[in-house]
């Protein structure tokens, strides 16, 4: 018996293996070298992660030398969020970490700042960073001597709203502060290069570009910017900046899936928004009183959260899941959670709102006949789920 056909518009919470990436794996699975070892084996392995790296770092228009994999963007996150810094061979002593209540949790959580050194600002109706309140923060903490790094994400992955990253960057330059963007959700979607993104310090994660799931890096825009305190310190690798022994396979399908994701960005982000509008418009035709998230706003192409209102997501989420239609109820790493998204939370929405936003997103196995499975799928159980969800009130 064939399996029914499968829509999978859940691209920011996983992005499908590319085929590029997984011959990369798979050709290394089978080689048997660490790439600290001097011998031939060892020597054929440093050079394909040393391949890698110049992939990632050509995907962010970064030196290669200013790469460094991780085990994925949240230990990215983890290590750079940390008071001791050296941008472009300049140690620089961070006293306070600015962030925002739209960033992702592992942003959220400050890392090695202490809590008492993390303020979060407030964005927006539309979940843009307020400028205003960033400015007066610079201001406060300058006056005091203090200086901060201040860590916002380029693209929200629930939202897929674009943060006015080069505004930012202007405002911690002027008041002297380190910034570091979360640029997961844009790889691969949006330019990384360093005029579209103008910080120091950028994260990555190979499993939203589709690479493997358990790789990442850490991205400087100088070779010699770090942080001071590896937070793994292990056996020196990664120039002492993360210490293991690299995740060879899983660091050049991520390589792979950069170059992938690089090339023809530009058509790819065109034809990505083209099925994300067909989406959209497909939806409010038949559910007048939807409300898509951000409409209007500066916006990733494969993006779009849309409010349902009068139901709650979680039974959509599963009554499409049954319909073969794969998306989530706000960000992956909260589902499962009872409770509305903390970003929509942050943006001031009502909790009964929050709590009936699906997040539909595409990427590059996405095609016209997801799109029309999806809407095929809601057309029949929005009405079925709304009534239910009715009768029981
Ligand atoms: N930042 C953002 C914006 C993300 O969307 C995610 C993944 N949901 C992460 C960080 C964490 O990435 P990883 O799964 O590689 O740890």
């Amino acid at each position: 018996m064939s399996e029914a056909r499968r829509a999978y518009l859940d691209h920011n919470a996983t992005s499908p293996l590319r085929a590029e990436a997984r011959a990369a794996m798979l050709e290394l699975l089978d080689a048997p070298g660490n790439p600290s070892s001097v011998h031939a084996d060892g020597r054929a392995a440093r050079a394909r992660v040393e391949r890698a790296r110049e992939q990632v770092a050509a995907l962010c228009g970064a030196p290669r030398a200013g790469v460094v994999f991780t085990s994925g963007a949240t230990e990215a996150n983890a290590l750079v969020l940390h008071p001791q810094l050296e941008v472009a061979g300049r140690p620089v002593s961070c006293d306070v970490l600015l962030t925002n209540g739209a960033e992702h949790l592992s942003v959220l959580r400050g890392h090695r700042f202490a809590p008492e050194q993390v303020e979060v600002l407030p964005v927006d109706g539309q979940g843009y960073l307020d400028l205003n309140a960033l400015e007066a923060s610079l201001v406060r903490h300058g006056a005091a001597g203090r200086r901060a790094l201040v860590s916002l994400m380029a693209a929200n992955n629930e939202t897929g709203i674009l943060q006015p990253v080069i505004e930012v960057a202007n405002l911690a330059a002027a008041h002297g502060a380190v910034i570091h963007c979360d640029a997961v959700q844009a790889a691969g979607r949006v330019a990384l290069d360093a005029e579209a993104l103008p910080v120091d310090f950028l994260t990555l994660s190979a499993h939203k570009v589709g690479g493997p799931q358990g790789a990442g890096a850490l991205v400087a825009r100088h070779a010699d910017s770090r942080v001071r305190a590896p937070l793994i310190p292990g056996g020196g690798q990664e120039r002492g900046r993360r210490g293991g022994t690299e995740n060879v396979a899983a660091i050049a399908g991520f390589g792979a899936a950069a170059a992938a994701a690089a090339t023809g960005r530009e058509e790819e982000a065109i034809r990505l928004s083209g099925l994300r509008d067909r989406l959209e418009k497909g939806i409010v035709r038949f559910i007048q009183d939807a409300r898509i998230v951000g409409e209007g706003a500066q916006r990733l192409p494969n993006t779009s959260c849309v409010i349902f209102a009068g139901l709650k997501a979680e039974t959509l989420v599963i009554a499409l899941d049954l319909a073969h239609v794969s998306v989530s109820a706000g960000s992956a790493c909260s589902s499962g959670k009872v409770g509305a998204s903390h970003v929509l939370t942050a943006m001031g929405m009502e909790p009964d709102a929050a709590g009936a936003a699906i997040r539909f997103s595409l990427g590059w196995s996405s095609t016209a006949d997801d799109v029309d499975l999806a809407l095929a799928s809601l057309e029949r159980v929005v009405p079925h789920v709304r009534s239910r969800a009715a009768r029981a009130a």
